[in-house]
């Protein structure tokens, strides 16, 4: 678990600025959900967190350490993708280890987190199953056990349940906010429903244009007289 500090980060594209001076502190264990309509920003700034994109200016630390500075092997945090991202020649077990084989792991402890994520989620009978032989939302579970498995500082998940039907959209809502409840790990969040943010959400920020446009508790944002 750590604290996220982002500190006037922008990002440009070529001569394109689509990020301007963003400030936002996330404090350990948070769950906090960036906001906004489609091209505000969301998943630039989510991978700049995650040190898959260059800054442009400004700073972004995860505990103490600027993420640019960290080597990408170092870097201690897990990512959730809308479309999964699993590997579709492995099977769930295999795709949950592999992050911690490529780590050169102990075979005992990647068993053991590998199972305790699958009891976590509700995997235990899907473990010798291949992508393909899933549901959405299991497949969903499984990418969230690939990153459960690995109990980084920090989780990020990018439009996780945009691909699941409405029904289990709201199922999985409660699960991952049942999940962080247990986990406490800090969680950066992107989702364009507004929805997601009031029921998830310990703190939103609402994204415009590549600035933060406002900041609070759900409560704070939404219940205004
Ligand atoms: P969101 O996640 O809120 O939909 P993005 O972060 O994906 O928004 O995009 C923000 C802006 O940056 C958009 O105008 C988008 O077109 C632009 N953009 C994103 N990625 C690139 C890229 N690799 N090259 C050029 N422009 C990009
Ligand atoms: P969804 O519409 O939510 O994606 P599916 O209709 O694909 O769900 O699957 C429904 C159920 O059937 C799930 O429990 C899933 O595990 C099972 N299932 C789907 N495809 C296969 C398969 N190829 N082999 C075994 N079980 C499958």
């Amino acid at each position: 678990m750590a604290s996220v500090q982002i500190a006037d980060v922008r990002k440009a594209y070529g001569s394109t600025q689509v990020i301007h001076g963003v400030d936002i502190d996330i404090n350990d264990g948070e769950f906090v959900i960036l906001v906004g309509p489609s091209g505000c920003g969301k998943s630039t700034l989510l991978r700049m967190i995650a040190g898959l994109e260059n800054i442009s200016g400004g700073e972004i630390r995860i505990g103490p350490k600027v993420v640019n500075d960290v080597p990408p092997k170092e870097r201690d945090i897990a990512m959730v993708f809308q479309n999964y991202a699993l590997y579709p020649h492995m099977t769930v077990a295999d795709n949950m280890a592999f992050s911690m084989k490529l780590r050169k792991a102990p075979k005992s402890e990647i068993d053991e987190r590998v199972s305790k994520a699958a009891q976590i989620l509700g995997l235990n009978n899907l473990l010798e199953r291949y992508p393909r032989q899933l549901s959405g939302g299991q497949r969903q579970r499984v990418a969230m056990g690939r990153a459960i498995v690995r109990d980084p500082q920090v989780f990020l998940f990018d439009e996780p349940l945009s691909n699941l039907d409405a029904k289990l959209r709201v199922q999985m809502r409660t699960e991952i906010k049942e999940l962080h409840q247990r986990l406490k790990t800090t969680t950066v969040y992107v989702t364009h429903d507004q929805i997601e943010a009031m029921t998830m959400a310990d703190k939103i920020v609402v994204m415009h244009d590549g600035i933060v446009e406002q900041m609070g508790a759900p409560l704070e944002l939404y219940d205004r007289p």
